[in-house]
């Protein structure tokens, strides 16, 4: 598989492909009604769609940080969750995409989770022999949003099924773990931008160097099909504030002629923004290394 890099600025970019799962196309699209989203992304016969687990991993050369923004579902399935989401490694890991690049696992100086839905935290940590989950990012800080750790760490009924103990007692007994408060800045042409449409506190990380803009869109876009407004996933605790935090951050990030990074779209990498007749809509699609 190839994956894509790009410089910017100081920063180097590079796609880690973490594997592929299949969730429910209804629940991925709220209140859209299938004949309209299955135009889209097709269902298989369980209904349910392709789905990547698309991660960035940024090298700076002002500070020769290596982060990494979040790192898929890993591997500790029972048998019973991966055949309900089919989950999927033939297009690379977490393993094979950082060799790749040529770095490994010991080289991350900071992981970034947007959030800790198992999707997107689950490859910090891989059962031992004791079939006990540890962490295998050795020499790495934890970053999260301090309102989405407590969340995590008391969820309501509806979100509990998102939050693994194999994929959280680990960092909290790490002694790693650092929390970021609102809009953070790691460092010059770095920083994340919170929405709590999703889950409280998700954070979304953004290159901004020169006139270049990249925005990590995680879960308040997962793909390309949920720029349109109404196209709210039905996972989302607080539909509404999705709405309102998408057409907000969507008008600011045309205005910046942002590109997303999209970490669930099974096809597009990389989408433009365009001004729609009313509302901000996706434009073209680009590999990283094309923007
Ligand atoms: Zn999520």
């Amino acid at each position: 598989m190839k994956l894509s890099s790009v410089k910017k600025g100081p920063f180097t970019l590079y796609t880690i492909a973490t594997g592929r799962f299949r969730l429910d196309g209804g629940a991925m699209f709220g209140v859209i009604p299938k004949p309209m989203w299955s135009r889209e992304i097709e269902a298989d016969s369980d209904n349910r769609i392709l789905m990547a687990m698309r991660c960035l991993l940024i090298h700076s050369e002002q500070t020769g940080k290596l982060y990494l923004i979040d790192n898929g579902a890993g591997n500790k399935f029972s048998d019973k969750l991966s055949a309900i989401y089919d989950f999927n490694y033939d297009e690379g890991n977490l393993h094979s995409s950082l060799n790749y690049h040529g770095f490994s696992v010991d080289d991350i100086t900071d992981v970034v989770f947007t959030h800790l839905h198992f999707d997107h935290c689950g490859g910090s940590t891989a059962f031992n022999e004791n079939n006990e989950a540890e962490l295998i990012f050795k020499n790495a800080r934890f970053w999260v949003q301090a309102t989405h750790w407590a969340s995590a760490n008391s969820p309501n009924a509806r979100e509990r099924a998102s939050f693994f103990k194999e994929n959280i007692d680990p960092l909290r007994t790490s002694g790693r773990m650092s929390f970021t408060k609102g809009k953070h800045e790691f460092e010059p042409g770095f920083y994340v931008e919170v929405v709590n449409g999703h889950t409280t506190g998700q954070q979304l990380p953004v290159i901004e160097t020169g006139d270049f803009t990249l925005v990590f869109a995680g879960d308040l876009i997962p793909t390309k099909a949920h720029v349109s407004l109404p196209w709210v996933m039905g996972y989302d605790m607080k539909p509404v504030d999705t709405l309102q935090e998408k057409q907000l951050l969507l008008d600011k990030w045309l205005h910046h002629n942002a590109f997303l990074f999209l970490e669930h779209d099974a096809v597009n990498e990389v989408i433009a923004l365009k001004q729609g007749k009313k509302y901000v809509e996706a434009g073209e699609t680009f590999s990283l290394h094309e923007i």
